[in-house]
């Protein structure tokens, strides 16, 4: 058995950066060497740094272990999962691609770079190809791949298998969204409990452009975008976990209710093919009854790495319509990026 590969965390302490040390405590390709997080936080025992809120063992393991600063002079790692803020990515990640290690990033600051990769590997996985005009563009070793917001992701592993079948004209989308999608702490408690609030800060012009990158076709040193027009109303709503999404969708050739199902139910991507480690069996669940699916029932199975449709029916305005629902800080986030870093490995990126 070839050695596992190190990896370091950056924003090990915040929502996605304590489920990428809780999925990595037992990854049977990758192994933490390095956790860090902010300057606050530097020099401190990760039991310490960290208010650990998942079940399992408590801190992957790791309690004991002192978070480093997040530089690649001092916690240079081959592969790098960042679960950093927008800002704090800016500076890090191209400092660790440029390094030589292949940066795997939650944040938004590159996600729509020409040649960085915005990847779901069961949408896209010959995007990572971009990773070659990255390299040569900026002369690094290492690189840069992102995966999308999270409402972003979930649309478009239901939106992948009808692109693939029939093609997508238009998608109008309302999110009814997670509170731990906005990061610890997060939204407080006096504004959401009992409440629905109909703003998040940019999350709609990230889905509607993330979406057409992501069906986009590779051409080399470029994505062209699909053409598509993509429609987001994004909702903050008191559930701890999960993005529940009303989704319709005009498509061509107006094709029935019963064939979105089948070509949905049918799909199947690379990472299945592979037989990666975090791939989940089955990418999308269809659901029958009348009421699913649900947060509370659905949203945790396959480590919430598989999302979930139900409801496919006609639309009157644009053809058909479904009800759509994913684990936003796994398939959302560090599931996402994990299951990202395994098929670069696949492919010899790493
Ligand atoms: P979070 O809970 O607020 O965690 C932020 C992390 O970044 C913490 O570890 C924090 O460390 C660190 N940090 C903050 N300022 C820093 C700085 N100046 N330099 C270095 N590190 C710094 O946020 P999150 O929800 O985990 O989100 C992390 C990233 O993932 C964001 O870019 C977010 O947009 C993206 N994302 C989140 C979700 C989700 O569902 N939550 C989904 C997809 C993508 P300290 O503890 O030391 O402050």
């Amino acid at each position: 058995m070839s050695p596992k590969i190190p990896v370091t965390v950056l924003g090990a302490t915040g929502v996605v950066g304590q489920r990428f040390v809780r999925r990595l405590a037992d990854h049977p390709w990758f192994i933490v060497q390095h956790l860090a997080a902010s300057e606050r936080s530097e020099g401190k025992r990760y039991r310490d740094a960290c208010a650990w809120r998942l079940d399992g063992e408590p801190y992957g393991g790791l309690g004991d272990h002192i978070l480093g600063p997040g530089t690649p002079e001092q916690s240079f790692s081959p592969v790098v999962f960042s679960a950093l803020d927008t800002d704090p990515a800016k500076e890090a990640e191209p400092a660790f691609a440029k390094a030589g290690a292949l940066v795997f990033s939650n944040a938004s600051a590159f996600r729509m770079a020409e040649t960085v990769p915005l990847l779901v590997p069961e949408v896209n996985a010959d995007h990572l190809g971009l990773l070659e005009a990255q390299r040569r563009h900026h002369g690094w070793k290492g690189g840069i791949v992102t995966n999308p917001n999270c409402t972003s992701t979930v649309l478009v592993m239901a939106l992948a298998p009808l692109q693939a079948a029939f093609g997508i004209e238009a998608v109008f989308m309302t999110s009814m969204q997670a509170v731990s999608g906005a990061g610890y702490p997060g939204v407080p408690s006096l504004d959401i409990l009992g409440n629905v609030i109909p703003y998040i800060r940019n999350e709609e012009e990230k889905v509607e452009e993330e979406t057409p990158k992501l069906l986009g076709f590779y051409a080399q040193d470029h994505i062209d975008l699909a053409p598509m027009t993509v429609s987001a109303l994004c909702h903050r709503v008191p559930v701890l976990e999960g993005h529940t999404e009303a989704v319709s969708v005009r498509l061509k050739g107006n094709p029935s209710p019963e064939a979105v199902r089948a070509a949905m139910a049918a799909w199947r991507g690379e990472p299945q093919r592979l037989g990666l480690p975090t791939a989940p069996p089955v990418p999308i669940h269809i659901h029958d009854l009348p009421d699913r699916p649900q947060v509370r029932k659905d949203v945790e199975g396959d480590g919430g790495m598989s999302v979930h449709v139900g409801r496919i029916r006609v639309c009157p305005l644009l053809g058909i319509k479904f009800s759509l629902l994913g684990h936003n800080t796994e398939r959302g986030a560090a599931g996402a990026s994990i299951l990202n870093a395994e098929l670069a490995h696949a492919k010899g990126f790493v």
